[in-house]
């Protein structure tokens, strides 16, 4: 195995953690029991810094200062103008402090730097002029109904919106939700994961600065069962969005409709299919589906984890899949060309080995990898499985971490079915030379994404969500205006002719 089995020494990250508080009204707190809670790094499993933990009297004060902040503005009611201006300062002052940004990003999630600093950032910064450019493009419409009546549409904000992100990207998933939310005039409290608080506090002290109203975005650091409930089912809050794993989802919606039936946005998890054909150019497919795999660590909801691939060229791609694994580089994330860092905590590593057994057990043919790399931190294998069946758990489960399974299929229809065949529809790729089966597919697989000969491309224009069992709603684009809107009908008379 070509990856070192010890992890060489770690360099000290070039950054300082500044904001370990709660921002709530403006001001960086501490918890109202005065509790905090460590957030570690993930490259030794040792704390980087404790930080305030948020829990339901903490959402309370948030969501009363959110409120008051809508109900009695001046959030809403500045000019969409005035709104487009903060958010646009906000962008300029990411990428002035994208450094440390970056740096921190990689230090509590163990994500490669270079990732994190050139395409992470940046991405961050273009979604905020994207969602600057349409703050002052929202309106409704006159429209002509039979009577004598005018009749228009006010496209208004929702309210007080609740967000509840994952630890996987945290920078963007703070961006996905908190641009559209603010375009649209809502105010926001926004529950980070317990795994990565560090980065959100960071650019909400960004946005204050850039001329944000107190109270108008309240950032809580806390767990998912006391903050993140405590959010979800407050009957203050008018929307929730929320990103993570399918089970939480289901507990999210539940506690929005028992408490005010506030409504509800869930970007939820995957088992996406890779699927690769034999009029393909194969070192091209290895790579993709490689990197559509092991990106991330794998720790990507919409990861290409089933890799489907025809018969005719199956061995060979397996060979080569194996080849591109071994020479993965694994190692400390802050360390130039490295392309994996660690898994994000314990207990998402032990889940990827208990897969990684299982796979084993089910007779699945381990090419490569299997273990973990090093005795500190959380460090995996790049792991292939070939002979890999749909009725195996590691074809059927989300794993969240570096283990590619690959599956044989002899033709379109075989694979079509096959593909579908799972609770999920997130995302698909296929990877073909003809324009005819590139349609075929782009029209048959249920997801909300088909990358067809790309993956992952993330546009801040391009929308992203799940059919099935993978969400509900649309997140990025236009589409996701939607969420932080409603639509009030004005209808009145017209002088009798
Ligand atoms: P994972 O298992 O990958 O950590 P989760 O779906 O549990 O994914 O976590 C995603 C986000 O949901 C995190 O911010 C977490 O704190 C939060 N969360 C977890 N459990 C709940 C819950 N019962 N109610 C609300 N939020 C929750």
């Amino acid at each position: 195995f070509s990856t070192a089995t010890v992890i060489e020494e770690l360099i000290t990250p070039p950054v300082q953690v500044t904001y370990t508080q709660n921002l709530i009204n403006g001001h960086f707190v501490d918890a109202a029991s005065g509790k905090t809670f460590p957030t570690y790094d993930p490259r030794t499993g040792e704390v980087i810094a404790h930080v305030a933990e948020g829990d339901e009297e903490d959402v309370n004060r948030a969501v009363a200062a959110a409120r008051k902040a809508f109900d009695e503005g001046p959030w809403p009611k500045m000019t969409p103008y005035e709104r487009s201006r903060i958010l646009l300062r906000f962008a300029d002052l990411v990428e002035k402090h994208s450094g440390e940004l970056a740096a921190l990003e990689t230090w509590d999630n163990g994500k490669p730097h270079e990732q994190a600093a050139k395409s992470e950032l940046p991405m961050l910064v273009r979604l905020f002029h994207y969602y600057a450019g349409w703050a002052d493009k929202i309106h409704g419409l006159t429209v002509p109904a039979d009577g004598n009546y005018h009749v228009q549409t006010l496209h208004e904000p929702i309210g007080v919106a609740g967000q509840i992100i994952p630890w996987n990207f945290p920078l963007l998933m703070f961006a996905w939700k908190v641009g559209p939310a603010l375009a649209c005039g809502n105010t926001i409290v926004l529950k980070t994961a317990e795994q990565t608080p560090l980065t959100a506090l960071y650019v909400a002290k960004l946005f204050l600065e850039a001329g944000l109203p107190p109270g108008v975005l309240n950032i809580i650091s806390g767990f998912g069962p006391t903050a993140g409930a405590a959010l979800a089912s407050h009957m203050d809050v008018d929307k929730i969005a929320f990103t993570g794993s399918t089970d939480t989802g289901k507990i999210v919606q539940e506690l929005a409709a028992r408490s005010n039936l506030k409504s509800v946005t869930l970007e939820l998890g995957g088992k996406s299919p890779f699927i690769i054909f034999d009029d393909a150019d194969i070192d091209k497919a290895v790579e993709l589906a490689h990197f559509a795999l092991f990106f991330n660590q794998g720790q990507c909801c919409c990861a290409g984890s089933r890799t489907y691939v025809h018969e005719h060229i199956y061995d060979e791609f397996v060979e080569k899949a194996k080849a591109r694994a071994v020479r993965r580089s694994v190692g400390d994330p802050f360390k130039k060309g490295i392309e994996q860092g660690p898994q994000i905590d314990s207990e998402q590593f032990q889940k990827v080995l208990r897969y990684i057994k299982c796979g084993i057990e089910s007779n699945a043919t381990l090419e490569c990898g299997g273990d973990r790399i090093g005795n500190k931190g959380y460090f995996v294998q790049p792991t292939v499985f070939s002979n890999v069946q749909d009725d195996m758990l590691i074809a059927q489960d989300e794993i969240f971490g570096p283990v590619q399974s690959i599956l044989k299929f002899k033709d379109i229809n075989d694979v079509i079915r096959r593909a579908n065949a799972t609770r999920y529809g997130l995302a698909a790729g296929v990877f073909t030379g003809s324009l005819e089966t590139a349609n075929t597919m782009m029209r048959a697989l249920r997801a909300g994404t088909v990358w067809i000969n790309c993956f992952d491309v993330f546009d801040a224009a391009i929308p992203f969500g799940g059919y099935k069992m993978s969400g509900i709603g649309r997140e990025k684009g236009i589409y996701s205006l939607n969420n932080y809107l409603q639509v009030k009908a004005v209808v009145s008379p017209l002088k009798n002719p």
